[in-house]
């Protein structure tokens, strides 16, 4: 079996650029791992070129894990840098889009995401979340995204983009496959002190109605009519399960997305300060003062959205811009948290779209600007920014594309989406 699932994804790979790097068949079943995931002696590069040449001598501790239940690593796959992005454009190795290779697989973990949908093989891969970077490819590719609660699962030895942001996650065929693989890498980890302790079992069916609730300021977004009908056409099969669906309101969506992007840029300027062509990945030849060689590296190793993100990241942290930037951002986030947990005292699951279009072409995408590409975060953004769990399923097509259908439940109520999706369908 090993080797079928190899020679698959070398066959997938040169059609549509899924791994960044491939192992040759090992013992047990091989995973698709999102290349921000550390993998002992594979090198791990976050897409980005400043870690190429990076090898861990360690396992994150979902790959033991994974190791321990008899997986092995099958490759690396494609993702924008460090997570930077929402189309997995921001990269060298770009994946295509199964369904139509002229479209993007959407980002931040596109290469899992496409994997997933092209495999015969391949249940789940791993993936990693920070503000929506499995549910987004998830539902561009026509697969399932499962992102826990934020601490459900280690990160130790995940490539950080935002350490209170990221969630190492599952890409998969079915609600029950991501289970499956929940099941295996969920609980805590003394390596990681902000997991804290859950651990995961595959849950029995659903055996009650859900109340479900529908922020209308999310559907008051720019949401594409065609990807609107097909999430209408998701309520009523909800209803039709006898599920009671009704508008709630989220009052603190209009400053969410600023709020995750002014956060998530701060930690990750932080984070990048390490790669400075000493300790990890590419360097330069040694000359001159230390500041002169850290901004060559820097320089040209980074791509355009990394240095973006640190300029953007540093600014808004900076003493006289902390309080109107960083401060506030903190404030909204609290704001949001309040909002969603009113919910969740009367609805169990809260229902949207997952993205508002669908898989863009990848010649559209050329010509997006970074706030473009922002935008496109407005539903996703948000409960990434509450650490809340996500489920993003296939619900219908648009232009022959899937569309998702996102569910959202409260904290540590991860075990509750899964019994929504499998009850949901597929
Ligand atoms: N598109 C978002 C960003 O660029 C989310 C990416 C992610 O979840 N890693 O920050």
């Amino acid at each position: 079996m090993s080797n079928e699932i190899y020679e698959e994804a070398v066959a997938l790979d040169k059609e549509f650029n899924f791994f960044v790097t491939l192992e040759s068949p090992k013992s047990g079943i091989p995973i698709a791992i999102k290349d921000s995931i550390c993998t002992k002696g594979i090198q791990s590069s976050a897409g980005s070129a400043i870690l190429k040449g990076y090898v861990p001598p360690f396992d994150a501790t979902v790959i033991s894990r994974l190791k321990n239940k008899g997986y092995s690593v099958l490759g690396k796959t494609a993702m924008d840098e460090f997570g930077f992005g929402t189309l997995c454009t921001n990269t060298s190795r770009v994946p295509k889009n199964p369904i139509d290779p002229a479209r993007a697989c959407g980002g931040s973990s596109g290469g899992s995401a496409g994997y997933i949908a092209a495999s015969k093989h391949a249940k789940f891969a791993l993936a990693q979340s920070t503000g929506g970077s499995i549910s987004c490819p998830a539902s561009f590719c026509g697969v399932v995204g499962f992102t826990p609660t934020y601490g459900r699962v280690s990160r130790y030895g995940l490539i950080d983009y935002s350490n209170s942001l990221d969630k190492i996650g599952v890409i998969a065929k079915s609600v029950k496959d991501a289970s499956e693989a929940m099941s295996i890498i969920a609980g805590s980890d003394e390596n990681d002190e902000t997991c804290q302790g859950k651990t995961f079992k595959n849950p029995e069916a659903l055996s009650r109605a859900l109340k479900v609730g529908i922020p209308k300021e999310w559907l008051d977004q720019k949401i594409d009519p065609d990807v609107r009908k097909v999430f209408d056409s998701a309520v009523e099969k909800m209803k039709s399960l006898g599920w009671t669906v009704e508008e709630v309101s989220i009052p603190s969506t209009k400053y969410s997305l600023a709020a995750y992007y002014v956060i998530a840029m701060a930690e990750a300027s932080t984070n990048l300060a390490k790669y400075c062509g000493l300790r990890y990945g590419a360097t330069l030849p040694l000359k001159g003062e230390f500041t002169e060689y850290f901004s060559k590296v820097r320089g040209k190793f980074f791509g355009e959205e990394a240095k973006r993100r640190i300029l953007l990241g540093t600014y808004v942290r900076m003493a006289g811009y902390r309080d109107k930037y960083y401060y506030q951002a903190q404030r909204v986030r609290q704001m949001l948290i309040a909002d969603f947990k009113k919910i969740f005292k009367d609805y169990d699951i809260i229902a949207a779209p997952t993205m508002p279009v669908i898989a863009p072409k990848l010649e559209d995408a050329e010509k997006m600007s970074p706030l473009d590409m922002y935008a496109m975060d407005v539903l996703t953004g948000p409960p990434n920014l509450a650490g809340l769990p996500q489920l993003s399923l296939p619900c219908g097509k648009s232009q022959g594309m899937p569309v998702g259908l996102h569910l959202i439940a409260d904290h540590d109520k991860d075990e509750l989406l899964i019994q929504a999706g499998e009850k949901y369908g597929l």
